[in-house]
């Protein structure tokens, strides 16, 4: 059976599948990065893993993978297939989709984490067959993807889509970045995670526990909630008046928290846009499963060019 190999790689830990032309994960497979033995452990532990499940899939197949698509944080240069900066996996220019393709011989495209994750929610997730959309995990940070037309754009440098900093409180904290008052400062489950412990006293106490905290009535949950909401509505309404998308795509750690997140992050939005079209506001669907599935769709998408190509 034909078949692509999908590789998402995170900070701490990858997740890999096999995947059918019609999307569907034929088999799924996880391992550490080792990032703690430096990036070129971490480089020889990709490809090593990408062998493997190619071994698999040609004995479990009958027939070796046609491809590979693999998704990587950092930096990224799609177009020269280069993984041009992580500071989690402390690497720097590193030729993966070359050196990739030379361990598997197949083809092998090379996408960023999060628009590959983007691509995948466009296209077969919460956002599928919305023809612009933006996705906005909000997890440790906020990152985002514009999906137009099918891709998902990455800008001139790949940095396309820093929704995260956007500054929506210049007077506010400074941002490792180096700007003062970003949105990911305020709306990340992490900042909200910082902010509850804060006002509630629990060390312990995370973004999970504001929300549990918020249903139930909470007044200073609410005011700790209802902040994060702000500042993400600020930031979100820069964006859709940029790129005015048709639907908004709001995953991540955060989301998990349904409508008690939903309810008033649309009504926050309703309330600030004038002339602006609304967009639909809507939770990703595809949870963590999204780089891996935009991994196997860049492959495919990859397989669809060289195939038209070899066929005049
Ligand atoms: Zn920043």
């Amino acid at each position: 059976m034909r078949h692509v190999i999908a590789l998402d790689v995170g900070g701490t830990g990858m997740k890999a599948a096999l995947v059918a032309a019609d999307g569907e994960l034929l088999h799924q497979a996880r391992r550490a990065t080792g990032r703690e033995r430096g990036p070129d452990a971490v480089v020889e532990t990709i490809l090593d893993f990408a062998a493997e499940l190619s071994a698999y899939g040609t004995e479990r197949f009958g027939e070796p993978a046609a491809a590979a698509g693999v998704a990587v944080p950092g930096i990224v240069d799609a177009e020269r297939g280069i993984a041009a900066y992580s500071a989690n996996l402390g690497w720097r220019d590193v030729p993966l989709r070359d050196r990739l393709s030379a361990k598997l011989g197949v083809p092998v495209a090379l996408g960023h984490d999060v628009r590959t994750g983007g691509l995948a929610e466009g296209r077969i997730g919460a956002g599928k067959g919305a023809d612009r959309f933006m996705f906005v995990p909000l997890g440790t940070g906020i990152a985002g993807a514009i999906g137009i037309e099918g891709r998902v754009e990455a800008g001139a440098h790949g940095f396309a889509g820093e929704i995260g900093h956007i500054v929506v409180r210049p007077q506010g904290s400074p941002c490792p970045c180096g700007q003062i008052g970003c949105l990911e400062r305020y709306a990340s489950a992490a900042a909200v995670s910082e902010a509850w412990a804060a006002a509630c006293g629990d060390p312990e106490a995370d973004a999970a526990d504001c929300a549990k905290a918020v249903a139930s009535g909470d007044p200073n949950a609410v005011r700790v909630w209802q902040d994060a909401v702000d500042a993400l509505a600020d930031g979100l309404v820069t964006a859709l008046t940029l790129l005015d998308p048709r639907t908004l795509i709001i995953g991540g750690g955060l989301a998990e928290a349904g409508e008690t997140l939903f309810t008033p992050l649309r009504d926050a939005v309703r309330r600030r846009v004038t002339f602006q079209k609304l967009p639909q506001i809507v939770p990703a669907a595809l949870g963590d499963t999204a780089g891996c599935l935009g991994a196997g769709l860049l492959a495919w998408d990859l397989l669809a060019t060289t195939d038209t190509e070899v066929t005049p």
